[in-house]
């Protein structure tokens, strides 16, 4: 459970913030339908996967960790304990083996309804089984541009900021990551697979409001994404880093920590605190973490 001293840091940050916030512990269990939004930051170690249960029961899958296994010991798992029958929208933010590779064990364990990816030109072998199992699934796919419609629960606003068609058509992988903003009343989050520098230029260049209650930090908590000045377009009431124990990247980089810590912004790591389950009720939201 949290330190004492974050959890003061923490309740300090939201009320400075003018938010309500409550640390329940245990978990507090969301029946769907019952007008709890459910967020879970998997520990998958070093990458990203992060469930979403929307207040209808529909869910969301953001990638898969970084490898087949996590299928089988994290993901299903987690979608099992929170009832969820299917995956309802699988979306690899990107085709980095850090983000995909539990995915094919997703697909070969469980439904999914619905894949949404960039389709973005990337020649590894779990990338190309990625699409080869979608097709070969037929399970519906939906190419993902800026501005292009998710079709989820409808009391949960899905909108998609990055990435344009130059970002896909680029080599570079990390900044053609699929972004999400997700709205739940007045609490949101963003979810920033490991976009970069340049797109959260590009966002804020279309006019983007990035604006957002929860943010998931971009690739692992690196310099690359995360500065004071982004932090201060964000806003986040809370940050989340998703990033392996004793990483070789050396992620969250200490320049990040150091800007969250001046700005006053609470946070919480997969790498200390395991993982993290954010809910909401669509006014406040509500932290619990499994370390
Ligand atoms: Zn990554």
């Amino acid at each position: 459970m949290f330190k004492r001293s974050f959890l003061l840091l923490l309740i300090a940050g939201l009320v400075l913030a003018g938010c309500n916030i409550n640390l329940v512990t245990p978990a507090p269990t969301a029946v769907p339908g019952q007008g709890t939004l459910k967020v879970a930051f998997l520990d998958v170690g070093q990458g990203d996967s992060i469930l979403i249960q929307a207040p209808d029961g529909k869910t969301m899958l953001i990638d898969g960790g970084r490898s087949t296994d996590l299928a089988e010991t994290v993901i299903i798992p987690k979608l099992k304990e929170w009832g969820a029958p299917q995956v309802d929208v699988l979306i690899p933010t990107h085709p980095d083996q850090d983000h995909i590779s539990g995915l094919a064990g997703v697909l070969e364990g469980y439904p999914v309804k619905l894949a949404a990816l960039t389709g973005q030109a990337h020649s590894t072998k779990i990338y190309e089984r990625l699409l080869t199992d979608i097709r070969d699934k037929n399970i519906a796919a939906l190419q993902v541009r800026t501005g292009t419609a998710i079709p989820f629960d409808p009391a949960v606003k899905i909108e998609v900021l990055n990435p344009d068609e130059a970002a896909v058509n680029s080599d570079d992988t990390n900044n053609a990551s699929i972004v999400i903003k997700l709205t739940y009343g007045t609490t949101s989050f963003l979810f920033t697979g490991d976009a970069e520098m340049p797109a959260n230029k590009a966002m804020l260049d279309r006019g983007a409001d990035v604006r957002s209650t929860v943010l998931k930090l971009g690739h692992h908590g690196s310099r690359t994404s995360t500065t004071e000045d982004w932090l201060k377009k964000v806003q986040p009431q809370l940050g989340i880093i998703s990033a392996g124990k004793d990483n070789s990247y050396g992620h969250p980089h200490p320049e990040v920590i150091a800007a969250l810590e001046k700005l006053k912004i609470p946070y919480l790591r997969t790498d200390e605190h395991g993982t993290i389950t954010v809910t909401s009720d669509g006014t406040a939201i509500h932290v619990t973490s499994e370390k």
